[in-house]
């Protein structure tokens, strides 16, 4: 399927999807290892095409205010716009680049039949999750008119690094019944950097969705060694009580996984993070202690 957000330099192209804005040669994917350049055009072969399908509580998403106590059928793809040392899924987030250069033997799921699938199910949530749900971001928004119609809401589960053309388009086709998960990984440009995001475009995007009036709840997940600083922590949780208290921030606890192999995070230093927080939001929760 032909992607979008790019435009052609020579016989490269120049994608516009995420913060990366990556110059992408014949024959090769960008750093997402999703887009491809064949023969001048930008195609993303896994579009409407997910290798995980599964039904979870909401609350494992998370979203903790939000259809509380429902069941949300959940999708995952391949392929990040980040590249955390740490990622939990990364088998899907992370994989072998090469297995993106064929079409994938999944089949797509057509809008239809995914309201369908849903709605059979006795569900009316949707998530678009596990690996980093923006590279779909075209099918997303094919999708999202047929869902809305058939009454389903949507939720994306993000490390908010789209680029700011490509929220803007996400945003005019999801409506104040739809939410989003977005990680809030670190507050330093440098430890960001490190884990190939840029923390100016992620703020920009909470700040973005929040005013659409889309639910938003963020995530922060406590790496040792990594984004464990008190200060940092507060001078975060200060600037989120600047859009507003009342937003949701879950503190999640690390595991190995992938290259990183600090141990996990300390309970206690959760709880300290945590009461740092709750100094200036209202919703703060705990997760995977
Ligand atoms: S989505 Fe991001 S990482 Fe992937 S090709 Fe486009 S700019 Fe690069």
């Amino acid at each position: 399927m032909i992607a979008r957000w790019w435009r052609k330099c020579g016989d490269s192209v120049s994608c516009g999807l995420c913060f990366r804005g990556c110059h992408v040669r014949p024959g090769e994917t960008g750093r997402c290892g999703v887009r491809f350049n064949d023969g001048g055009t930008l195609i993303s072969p896994w579009l409407g095409r997910f290798c995980a399908i599964a039904v979870d509580p909401v609350e494992k998403k998370p979203l903790f205010h939000w259809n509380a106590g429902s069941f949300i059928y959940s999708l995952g793809s391949v392929g990040c716009t980040m590249d955390c040392p740490f990622c939990q899924n990364h088998r899907i987030a992370r994989p072998n680049e090469n297995v993106y250069r064929e079409f994938p033997a999944l089949p797509e799921i057509y809008p239809d039949e995914l309201a369908h699938d849903i709605k059979q199910l006795g569900l009316s949530l949707v998530a678009f999750t596990y690996n980093e749900p923006t590279l779909q971001a075209e099918y997303i928004c094919e999708v999202a008119p047929v869902l809305h119609e058939a009454g389903i809401s949507i939720a994306l589960v993000t490390n908010g690094a789209m680029s700011h053309d490509a929220a803007r388009s996400l945003l005019e086709c999801l409506n104040e019944n739809d939410a989003a998960n977005i990680d809030i990984k670190a507050f330093s440009p440098e430890t960001y950097q490190k884990l190939g995001g840029n923390l100016e475009t992620v703020k920009g995007n909470i700040e973005s969705f929040t005013a659409a009036g889309i639910h938003v709840e963020l995530t922060s997940l406590v790496v040792p060694g990594m984004n464990d600083s008190i200060e940092e922590f507060s001078a975060m949780s200060e600037w989120v009580a600047s859009i507003s208290p009342e937003l949701p921030l879950h503190i999640t606890r690390y595991f190995p996984a992938r290259n990183y192999h600090e141990p996990s995070t300390s309970k206690e230093l959760l709880y300290a993070l945590a009461s740092v927080a709750r100094k200036n939001l209202r919703h703060v929760h705990l997760g995977n202690i």
